[in-house]
């Protein structure tokens, strides 16, 4: 090894992860695994493997160009789906790839219908709806004004999904906002049911809300930063654990070649801008 300084990723921590939350989600709901920001910094190429070998089928990432190295990643093929940001030029290349994709306004939602009827293969898309967060999503008036597009328009479109996004589940301060999130959800759904459009999966929690809001879960989570071995918040760990051992273990771990060894007493300081106070007399690396 060249660097003095590596990072290391334990698989038996990844193992243990995937195995805890598939347990406690149970058989019915399938896990979305986010890997988004370079699965939080742990580096796609080097843990999407490792999930795949863990049983995952799903995996959620926030652009076009993440999307690409999760599929070239992969063993074998499974679903990618993009919550975030495709250029217009790159939605063909990702309804070629197969690639899911969010439809958060009517524009995002035309330039689909143009460039599935271009190359006639059928555009995978998850409707995603505005319920409180302000983020993107589709509005009541909008999603009425997608159901007639997408009715207008047979063998087009693929409605894989119908989301949202959560604000917040991981603070009980929010717990009255995301209850509105949740009745506006389900009322903007029944609106798409009785259109006649029944979406494969209902997916509307992340890591917090699968685990403060149960009823949340739906058909689908979308798990990102507990797959890492971190809670949400002390609050969504203490919740859960009740000051009991913590069941998830951090993968990211931190290796350094010792360059030298010092004693240093009790009151003295140690580093840069003396950044750090030894409270009794240590050894340090
Ligand atoms: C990041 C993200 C998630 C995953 O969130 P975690 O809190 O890490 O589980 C789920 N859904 C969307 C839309 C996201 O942006």
């Amino acid at each position: 090894m060249q660097g003095s300084s590596f990072i290391t990723l334990k698989r038996e921590a990844l193992q243990n992860n995937i195995r805890f939350l598939k347990k406690k989600l149970g058989n019915h709901v399938r896990i979305s695994s986010v890997v988004k920001a370079n699965a939080y910094g742990h580096g796609i190429e080097q843990i999407v493997p490792m999930f795949e070998e863990e049983g995952i089928n799903h995996f959620s990432v926030f652009d076009f160009g993440e999307a690409v190295r999760v599929q070239n990643s992969l063993k074998n093929d499974k679903d990618i789906m993009i919550m975030g940001w495709i250029s217009d030029e790159n939605v063909v290349e990702t309804i070629k790839r197969g690639i899911e994709f969010y439809i958060f306004n009517i524009n995002r939602l035309n330039i689909a219908l143009q460039a599935a009827s271009e190359i006639g293969i059928k555009a995978k898309i998850h409707l995603e709806v505005e319920t409180g967060m302000n983020r993107s999503g589709l509005t009541i008036k909008e999603l009425e004004e997608a159901i007639s597009i997408i009715k207008k328009n047979p063998g087009i479109f693929e409605v894989k999904g119908f989301c949202t996004h959560l604000a917040g589940a991981e603070s009980i301060s929010n717990h009255v906002r995301i209850q509105k999130q949740l009745k506006t959800y389900h009322k903007l759904h029944r609106v798409l049911e009785n259109s006649g459009i029944i979406p494969e999966y209902r997916h509307i929690a992340n890591s917090a809300a699968a685990f403060v809001y149960p009823k949340s879960r739906l058909d689908m989570v979308r798990i990102g930063i507990m797959q890492y071995g971190f809670w949400s918040s002390i609050e969504t760990f203490l919740r859960y654990t009740h000051h009991e051992k913590d069941p998830l273990r951090r993968i990211l771990g931190w290796r350094s070649q010792i360059m030298s060894i010092k004693e240093v007493n009790k009151g003295e300081f140690v580093g840069y801008g003396i950044s750090f106070l030894a409270q009794a007399n240590i050894k340090t690396a």
